[in-house]
């Protein structure tokens, strides 16, 4: 079983479709490697569906809603069958990276866009349309530490392949990490293999201590 599952109002969001598009891209993937969250989901789904049939009988929901939530479970279901049909990537890091995540970012990755952060971090901006989210591909040199960082609003990291450690456990394949506004923390990754990690954000980070006021400038957009 994965130690660090994602909160129970995270699935939910997600299986009712309320979940912005990076959001539901984490859920996404993190389902492919966690049987214990795909079996929440499809409760939560199924619920969703008899209340929606119970609606359909008193006629108490307006159509053009009724029709938005079923379209989004359908879409949800496709979502699932893509996953099934995932093939193997090129690059040993893009192997490592399940559907559906790897359709957003196979191609960058074959073509090495990583953006340098410096201090052993690098990433790949993923989903740049979106205005409220920051979503991206985190690669943490093994060994290496994120500077220690505030949080404005959420943050999600879901860690695809390494490890990493920070002051609320140790996160491997598979974990999210839930970050919440006001919390501090520094994420180390284990020595040995790089630790890749999709990370949302719904908010800019802001960096603490000397050395992350030297960096707050260089790392907002
Ligand atoms: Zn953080």
């Amino acid at each position: 079983m994965i130690p660090h599952q994602p909160s129970d109002a995270l699935l939910l969001d997600y299986a009712s479709g309320a979940a912005a598009e990076p959001v539901s891209l984490l859920v996404a993937t993190h389902l492919t490697l966690c049987p214990e969250s795909r079996e929440k989901v499809a409760a939560y789904e199924a619920i969703g569906g008899m209340l929606i049939e119970e609606a359909k009988e008193t006629d108490a929901v307006p159509d053009a809603l009724r029709n938005r939530v079923l379209s989004s479970l359908d879409e949800l279901d496709m979502g699932s069958k893509q996953v099934r049909q995932a093939g193997v990537g090129k690059s040993s890091v893009a192997s490592k990276i399940p559907q559906p995540l790897r359709a957003y970012c196979e191609e960058a990755i074959e073509n090495d866009q990583w953006q340098w952060s410096g201090f052993g971090i690098k990433k790949i901006p993923l989903l740049e349309t979106q205005d409220v989210f920051d979503c991206y591909l985190l690669m943490i040199r093994g060994g290496k530490e994120v500077p220690k960082h505030d949080h404005v609003g959420n943050e999600w990291t879901l860690v695809l392949d390494g490890s990493f450690t920070d002051e609320t456990g140790h996160f491997a394949r598979g974990d999210i990490a839930e970050r919440q506004q006001g919390e501090i923390h520094k994420p180390v990754a284990s020595p040995g293999a790089d630790c890749i990690c999709l990370v949302v954000a719904d908010a800019p980070v802001a960096l603490t201590g000397a050395m992350g006021r030297l960096l707050n400038p260089f790392i907002s957009n």
